[in-house]
């Protein structure tokens, strides 16, 4: 299927809408019967009846739709949230006594949820550099139930050999399961390297203008209809009609925004790159990245979160700048039209700050729509106020 198709046409029925061009917001909670018979099917088979919004709704049946064929999928739930989505894909898949493999540092909630809430129903998690394939392997039990993946991750972006991983998950019968929200489906596409469950923070670039937060979840027809029979339905966090319509919204300028983003990446890296005040900068597509080949072989873009890493002696040095910024704000989230800027340091207590490690010096910057220049100018002005 073309993307400019599943972007601007597919699975939107217009005849059943008086041909309006966008499609309508079906704000309902419930749907009615005339039979008795027909009310039987519904209680019997929700998943191919119009009965309740918690379970099936029409506006996001669109979206639903659209996310599955972006992501090469049969079929995809959508969620009130990223970390929702998270939170069905894992427990869908393990039992009392299992035990999972997941990259170190994954998502802060999806590692809560490793440390906090599985060890309670004996479910322990093995965390390992994932750069490597042979760690899978290596942690590997005989009650190991998922392979958890994220490639890249938000801060270091260290990434998994996915073709390989899926591989090895196949041949151990265990599900993998990946964040693929740096990437999404338009830069990356893990189902078609046979990855099993493909999750994505719509938050981010699919909303993309910083006013809903949802998830997507994305896999075979037989698990997506499993998982909306059970952790869908009864976490009962799927995503409301309203914000289904702004996400489909959101699809339409989906590969515009990505390409205007790449290109202003670019030029701040350029920039950054060059300036005094930079140790060094971390983004998969800079060729002095460690996993750049695998990158560019596994990647078909990369767009606009980058880290560096300042030179500061201490963390006062990082806060005068974060706080000098006029237009790039300090905020977590990232897939917007705004420019965001997080400093590790924020996370550490002051007198735990080493000035000696990188990691503390790191600053997470996500590029937004503005132009290029525009946020050159503001991180520049930014710079000289810390000196050098
Ligand atoms: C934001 C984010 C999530 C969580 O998504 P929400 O929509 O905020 O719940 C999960 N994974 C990654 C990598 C994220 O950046």
């Amino acid at each position: 299927m073309d993307l400019s198709y599943i972007l601007n046409e597919y699975a939107e029925e217009r005849s059943e809408y008086f041909q309006a061009v966008a499609p309508p917001i079906m704000q309902t909670s419930n749907f009615a019967f005339r039979k008795v018979e027909d009310l039987r099917k519904g209680f019997e088979d929700e998943y191919s009846t119009w009965l309740y919004s918690r379970g099936l709704n029409p506006t996001v049946e669109i979206l639903r739709k659209k996310l599955a064929a972006l992501d090469g999928a049969e079929d995809c739930l959508v969620f009130n949230s990223g970390a929702a989505a998270i939170f069905a894909a894992v427990l869908a898949n393990i039992k009392s006594g299992d035990h999972i493999v997941s990259v170190r540092n994954p998502y802060t909630w999806a590692k809560k949820m490793f440390d906090e809430i599985l060890p309670r129903f004996n479910v322990t998690t093995t965390y390992i550099n994932g750069t490597e394939t042979e760690n899978f392997k290596q942690a590997t039990q005989p009650n190991t139930a998922i392979y958890y993946l994220e490639s890249p991750n938000s801060w270091t972006y260290e990434l998994q050999d996915i073709q390989a991983v899926a591989q090895l998950a196949k041949a151990n019968n265990i599900t993998s399961i990946i964040d693929n929200s740096y990437c999404t489906p338009l830069y990356q596409q893990p189902i078609k390297a046979g990855i099993d469950l493909v999750l994505q923070s719509a938050t981010k670039y699919i909303g993309g203008h910083s006013d809903v937060v949802a998830g997507v979840l994305t896999g075979s027809g037989q698990m997506i209809e499993r998982i909306f029979n059970s952790e869908y339905n009864n976490i009962g966090s799927g995503i409301q009609p309203f914000n289904a319509w702004l996400l489909i919204r959101g699809l339409r300028t989906l590969p515009t925004r990505l390409d205007r983003i790449t290109r202003t990446t670019t030029k701040v890296l350029d920039y950054l790159r060059n300036h005094p005040l930079v140790e060094k900068v971390i983004f998969p597509f800079d060729e002095t990245f460690p996993q750049y080949q695998l990158a560019k072989k596994q990647m078909s873009g990369c767009c606009g979160l980058l880290t560096f890493v300042m030179h500061a002696n201490n963390a006062a040095v990082i806060e005068k700048f974060c706080e000098s910024l006029k237009h790039i704000l300090m905020a977590v989230s990232w897939g917007g039209h705004e420019s965001l800027i997080i400093p590790r340091c924020a996370g550490i207590k002051p007198e735990n700050f080493i000035a000696a490690s990188q990691e503390h010096r790191m600053l997470r910057l996500y590029c937004g729509l503005e132009d290029a220049e525009y946020l050159i100018a503001d991180l520049q002005q930014a710079f000289d106020k810390c000196g050098s």
